[in-house]
């Protein structure tokens, strides 16, 4: 990765950090997909499986108590951007399960918008029954089709726009975090852009540089900014766009869970790799790239076409959903069977007490 960097930079010169987050996280050209929980790192707020399957969980009847206020429709589509290995999105599958007698008339359908096909894969395995063939067609916008262990239809898309419009649930989490940002310096010039450059002194090390003069991203700094560095996620504000536009048209709720900020932080971009930060600019494609959600600049681009609420801290949500009574049960559930055999409820509540939303 490393080698075809310099070599792009020496061909067009220096590279935005948008186009080099790009690059590093999803040039499928390449080959590569640099996946957080592939490398182990990050996921440090949902430190143990439990709670992430609780995370799940609590998720999944958040969407259907959505689905009940909203006048119970006769279908919806359950979309998610970016699902990973795909373990979120299958614990709300099981929520919906357990809950059939309340869905039993519904007309449910999964959707996943995923570019990286390695991943895909995956959140098939995850997913469907290996004994049921999944249908594939790399040129068709929908390129797989399967049905999952409960018997729900699921298919693969690489953008959203290609997901039928229709009442829907979206739900991405983590996904917005490693969206490409353009990076912007206050000088006494006015904005400039920050590029990645070769160091002069080092032909096999990347480097930091200001853009000489004013570059196009620009436009998407706010008139009256304060602060005197910013990130922007022009890809940010497109999909959500898509979706408020999708939502206000036929209906449904989208929920952003996310590493993110309210229009407040500067220099967030940073690598992960083996749970430690890693310089960013440090063997690229062996880390995990990612920048804070500004989710004040999620919400003015949902402005005007939709509701939207948020955000609060994850901590604070779940708590909201229920997460003490959901442990009190699983630790009820416990004691009465073989509470050796089972982790300690403490660590449980630790793990709970970990998830310290910034
Ligand atoms: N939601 C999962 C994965 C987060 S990692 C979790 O919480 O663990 C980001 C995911 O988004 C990966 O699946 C990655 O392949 C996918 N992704 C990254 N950029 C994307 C894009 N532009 N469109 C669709 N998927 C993308």
């Amino acid at each position: 990765m490393l080698r075809h960097l310099i070599y792009k930079i020496k061909s067009t010169g220096p590279i935005t950090v948008a186009e080099y987050m790009k690059e590093v996280l999803t040039n499928p050209a390449k080959g590569y997909y640099v996946y957080r929980d592939m490398l182990g790192e990050k996921g440090d707020f949902i430190t143990s499986p439990e709670i992430s399957q609780i995370f799940g969980e609590l998720l999944g009847i958040w969407f259907i108590s959505e689905w009940m206020a909203t006048g119970k429709s006769t279908a919806f589509q359950l979309v998610e951007l970016g699902p990973g290995r795909g373990t979120l999105v299958g614990d709300i599958l099981r929520v919906f399960t357990q809950l059939g007698s309340v869905l039993k008339n519904c007309d449910i359908s999964v959707h996943l918008v995923e570019v990286s096909q390695k991943l895909s894969e995956i959140q098939a395995l995850t997913l469907t029954e290996e004994k049921v063939p999944l249908e594939r067609n790399a040129g068709s916008p929908v390129y797989m089709k399967g049905v999952t262990k409960s018997g729900i239809p699921v298919s693969w898309y690489r953008d959203l726009q290609d997901v039928p419009k229709g009442y829907s649930f979206y739900l991405a989490h983590e996904f917005f975090d490693v969206l490409p940002v353009h990076k912007f310096q206050k000088t006494p010039q006015g904005w400039r852009e920050v590029f990645v450059d070769i160091d002069p002194q080092v032909s096999d090390k990347l480097r930091f540089v200001l853009a000489p003069s004013a570059t196009p991203a620009e436009a998407f700094i706010q008139h009256d900014e304060t602060r005197d560095h910013v990130e922007v996620c022009p890809d940010a504000g497109v999909i959500i766009e898509e979706l408020s536009e999708r939502i206000a048209l036929t209906g449904g709720a989208a929920l952003v869970a996310d590493y993110g900020h309210d229009g407040t932080r500067t220099d967030t971009f940073r690598g992960f790799c083996g749970h430690k930060l890693h310089d960013v600019l440090i063997a690229p494609g062996t880390a995990d790239l990612t920048a804070d959600v500004d989710f004040s600049y999620l919400r003015r681009m949902a402005q005007g076409k939709v509701a939207s609420v948020g955000p609060i801290k994850q901590h604070t949500f779940l708590k909201n959903m229920g997460i003490d009574v959901r442990l009190k049960r699983l630790q009820g559930g416990r004691h009465q069977r073989n509470a050796r055999q089972s982790k300690p409820f403490a660590s449980l509540v630790a793990g709970f007490s970990e998830l310290a939303w910034q």
